[in-house]
């Protein structure tokens, strides 16, 4: 990676205003960025004085700022609590800690990754993009049309779910999961979102007394054959496709208020 202007952003208009022009890149841990070796890029703009690494919350909603690390998000402990351990879960796995020491959320959101734990979980919670002009846009929306040329300063989650519960499977620990499950409920809906497909992640909402119906079992079933599933080097589609019948069987199932095998 190759930079030829660096700017340290005073102000996140500076930061926007910089970011107009077509070969500018908003860094955020560098972490998939310095991947691309041969790159170049005309202007690089930092994010990291603008006081965006920050965890707030109020009675409605946590607002996490887009430099708040995934070592931030794993060690709060209000988080936790919300998430019954759903937000360590879902980030323990990723690489390392010196990794998440480093990689922030607005990198994990704006790439789009479909092997996303991040995504996966976010998506669950119901959680929105707040963009620097674009305003408020719900993750999944935010999914089909990315930051283009504006910037994610924080993501909203709606104080909204009361029980959640997360899943992934990993060849290999650390590895990109091969399938990842996430399912929330508020007590009137299930949000059940299903990433590592390998395309990213996509939800489905049912209502929480359906769900309650069908039971675990059933509503899994009918949860995952309701997504799209395909081969690639780690798995199969049809082992894809199998495996998060499993894991949306168990995330129900603790939700549920059941005991997860
Ligand atoms: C080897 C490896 C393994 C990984 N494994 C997993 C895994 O198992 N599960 C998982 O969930 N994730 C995984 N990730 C993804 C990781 O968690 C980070 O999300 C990812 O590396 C992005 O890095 P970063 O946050 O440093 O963003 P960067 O690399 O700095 O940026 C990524 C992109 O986002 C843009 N961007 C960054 N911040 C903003 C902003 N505020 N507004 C607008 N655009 C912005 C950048 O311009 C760039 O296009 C892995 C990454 C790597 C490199």
């Amino acid at each position: 990676m190759n930079i030829a202007q660096y700017t340290k952003a005073a102000s996140l208009d500076e930061a926007w205003e910089l970011n107009q022009k077509r070969s500018a890149v908003i860094l955020g841990g560098c972490c998939w960025l310095r991947l691309s070796p041969q790159r170049r890029i005309a202007q690089a703009i930092d994010l990291s004085a603008l006081g965006l690494d920050q965890i707030e919350e109020d009675a409605e909603a946590f607002r996490l700022g887009a430099m708040v690390t995934l070592s931030q998000l794993e060690g709060s402990e209000s988080l936790e609590a919300f998430t019954q351990g759903a937000m360590k879960e879902a980030l323990r796995h990723i690489v390392g800690t010196q990794f998440r020491n480093r990689a922030p959320l607005g990198g994990s959101i704006s790439g789009r990754f479909g092997f996303s734990d991040v995504w996966t979980l976010f998506l669950a919670l119901g959680a929105k993009v707040e963009l620097y002009k674009g305003g408020l846009v719900s993750l999944a929306e935010f999914g089909k049309t990315g930051p283009g040329k504006d910037i994610v300063t924080h993501l909203i989650v709606p104080k909204k779910a009361c029980q959640t519960a997360y899943a992934s499977l990993r060849l290999n620990a650390t590895d990109f999961p091969i399938i990842a499950v996430s399912a929330s409920t508020d007590g009137e809906n299930v949000r059940c979102a299903i990433g590592a497909r390998p395309a990213r992640a996509e939800v489905v909402t049912l209502p929480f007394a359906d769900v309650q119906q069908l039971g675990a079992v059933a509503a899994a079933e009918k949860i995952a054959a309701s997504m799209k599933y395909e081969s690639n080097m780690r798995a199969s589609e049809a082992y894809r496709r199998d495996m998060a019948e499993v894991l949306c069987r168990r995330v129900l199932t603790k939700i549920l208020g059941g005991d997860a095998k």
